[in-house]
């Protein structure tokens, strides 16, 4: 049941068996209750088992006795690398030359490194001339006593096909001395005289059988997956409810009241900055049990955070809250959508951090922006600072399902802080539409926001109130753009810098936006244009007093954005963007 990409391994072992299309049916036998509901509850078949079994074989019996079949495939469950060309190795021996003979056939890998070799959890298998098995173990088999001699060693890997008369009289067997010691079920073959046909498969996914290989693997299946993040097309959900227009706050008691469940509350998560504006406060209508939480944003959302307020949620009420209100900045929207996510996912948020990993949607959850660029209250993640990583939680439960855009909760946004949060929107612009993921999608929401973004940064024709209203309009339209592409150069570093030393979202891309003309010139050249015409100070020599570690943790998670840099220089981005050269970059500002 341990997560592999966000489904447990049972269920990627299961969904990677299917997919080979070998089969005429595919099932998880199981005693366990929770196991089987998972694969129902994934489309899956799964069968009970009654009785209880000390292997799978004899599990897998029970299972098929009543079923009219003359070969089964035996998949273990930790399996989920399981490949097609594997079971059609195990497959083919049945048709070979020697198929009478066969009852029963499996996979070896060719292993050479003697701490494989003489790994207890790696079972060594050795055959006759004609790769028919003649024994298993835990052991190093055979062992080296003369170095000269240069032998192939093999491991077994966990699939058996049998013949349906094999597998049932496997059953009836009583287990015998070898295989008891050794723990290994297939040596009941051989005790009793079987024959077990090998085929070599060379192509080695990772069986899962300690923590560490949950790692492996993961990293592995990210990176099989990786490029299915952004390059397929996607099906992902937008907002489906937004309200507009100046004024349009004075609204939100009508558009809650159908949502409010009994006892249950609305909680509003709100910017500490609005603590002590009047106006404001007499517009906010709590009703009944309502909680207003006020949350300083002096430092980025992190995972620590989200999980505190939902536990302190948790421990005040006894009913899930009727919605999550978050009102404020890209901070505010963020630790808004996350504290939903968590309050119906079990753990911390920073179980969370990535693409897909959330299992259940989240409690109704309405976004409020009071200062316009982020894209926040459109987008399908909450960015958060966890232990390890600043990252996403990026998911279909994530996007709001209700937004308010009223213009005028903008008012009295600090100018350094609305031109930062603005060219978050501008810098999301440049890099979705200099990016290689872009499609006509991307392009058209993109090229609205980019040319809104001139309009409001470049021009003095713009009244208080019309900038307002179309900066947010921006702040959508660049949100929408980076959806279904990515962002790029200036957000992969700004990452770095913001997990290093704590440098706030937009003023860290305006930091390194400064400097990337190599990789945007003709946009980095508006960028120092508006600057200039606003008068705003982007502060420089941050990374000047930086240790030889924060640099490389800087470069570790600015690299470790790999989809930004896809998007950004292409499948080749490690070969352009090395180390050194961000290195170089970094020291620059
Ligand atoms: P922010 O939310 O941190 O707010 C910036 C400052 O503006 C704060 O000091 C805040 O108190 C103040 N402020 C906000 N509204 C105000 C108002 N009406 N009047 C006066 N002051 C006001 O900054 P931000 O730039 O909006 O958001 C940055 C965050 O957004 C980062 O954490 C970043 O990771 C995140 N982000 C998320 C996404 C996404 O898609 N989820 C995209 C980009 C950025
Ligand atoms: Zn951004």
């Amino acid at each position: 049941m341990q997560d592999l990409g966000g489904k447990p391994v049972i269920v990627r072992t299961y969904e990677a068996t299917k997919a080979t299309e070998l089969f005429d049916e595919v099932y998880v036998v199981t005693d366990s209750e929770v196991i089987y509901n998972e694969i129902e509850v994934n489309g899956g078949k799964a069968i009970m088992s009654l009785q209880e079994h000390d292997c799978g074989s004899d599990r897998i019996a029970e299972a098929v006795e009543n079923m009219d079949v003359d070969i089964i495939v035996n998949v273990q469950g930790d399996e989920p690398f399981t490949s097609k060309k594997g079971l059609e190795q195990v497959l083919a021996v049945f048709k070979g030359p020697d198929a009478e003979k066969i009852d029963l056939a499996s996979l070896m890998t060719e292993i050479y490194d003697w701490k494989e070799i003489s790994d207890p959890n790696a079972v060594k298998v050795v055959v006759d001339k004609d790769n028919f098995a003649q024994y298993f173990s835990r052991s190093p088999i055979p062992y080296p006593r003369d170095k000269n001699i240069s032998v192939q060693y093999y491991k077994h890997k966990g699939i058996y096909a049998f013949r349906k008369e094999a597998l049932m009289d496997f059953h009836t067997l009583p287990p015998r001395a070898l295989e008891a010691a050794e723990k290994i079920e297939c040596i009941r073959y051989l005790e009793y005289g079987k024959n077990i046909k090998m085929a070599i498969n060379n192509n080695e996914g990772i069986e899962i059988d300690t923590p560490e290989d949950l790692v492996r693997a993961n990293r592995a299946f990210k990176e099989s997956s990786s490029t299915s993040v952004n390059n397929k097309y996607r099906n992902f959900p937008m907002v489906p409810k937004v309200i507009f227009g100046q004024g349009s706050f004075d609204q939100l008691p009508a558009i809650l009241a159908p949502q409010r469940k009994e006892n249950a509350p609305f909680i509003y998560l709100v910017d500490d900055v609005f603590k002590r504006n009047e106006t404001f406060a007499n517009k906010l209508t709590l009703r009944f049990n309502d909680k207003l939480i006020y949350v300083s944003t002096l430092e980025e959302p992190k995972t620590e955070q989200v999980d505190t307020i939902v536990k302190n949620i948790k421990n005040e009420f006894t009913h899930q809250p009727s919605g999550i209100i978050g009102i404020g900045g890209g901070s505010i929207l963020d630790l808004a959508k996350a504290v939903s996510l968590l309050l119906t996912n079990k753990g911390s948020a920073a179980d969370y951090q990535g693409w897909d990993l959330l299992k259940t949607k989240g409690v109704y959850h309405i976004g409020i922006p009071t200062i316009s660029g982020t894209g926040a209250e459109v987008s399908r993640t909450a960015i958060l600072t966890g232990p390890e990583k600043k990252l996403g939680l990026n998911s279909d439960f994530t996007p709001y399902d209700q937004v308010v855009l009223d213009p005028d909760l903008a008012i009295g946004v600090p100018k350094d802080q609305w031109f930062f949060t603005g060219m978050d929107c501008f810098i999301h612009c440049v890099e979705s539409l200099n990016g290689t993921f872009l499609n006509a999608f991307s392009e058209s929401y993109g090229e609205k926001a980019y040319d809104l973004c001139k309009e409001i940064f470049l021009t003095d024709t713009l009244s208080d109130a019309e900038s307002r209203a179309k900066l947010m309009m921006a702040s959508w339209h660049g949100g929408m753009s980076i959806a279904y592409s990515q962002v790029g150069v200036a957000h992969a570093m700004s990452y770095g810098l913001s997990y290093v030393l704590g440098t706030k979202h937009g003023v860290g891309n305006c930091i390194v936006f400064d400097h990337l003309h190599e990789y945007y010139p003709k946009d980095v050249a508006l960028f120092k244009e508006m600057v200039k015409l606003h008068d705003i100070n982007i502060p420089q020599n941050i990374c000047a007093n930086l240790t030889e570690d924060q640099m490389e943790t800087m470069i570790d998670i600015a690299l470790g954005l790999v989809p930004l840099w896809e998007n950004a220089l292409g499948d080749d981005w490690e070969t352009i963007m090395t180390r050194d050269k961000l290195k170089a970059l970094y020291l620059k500002m």
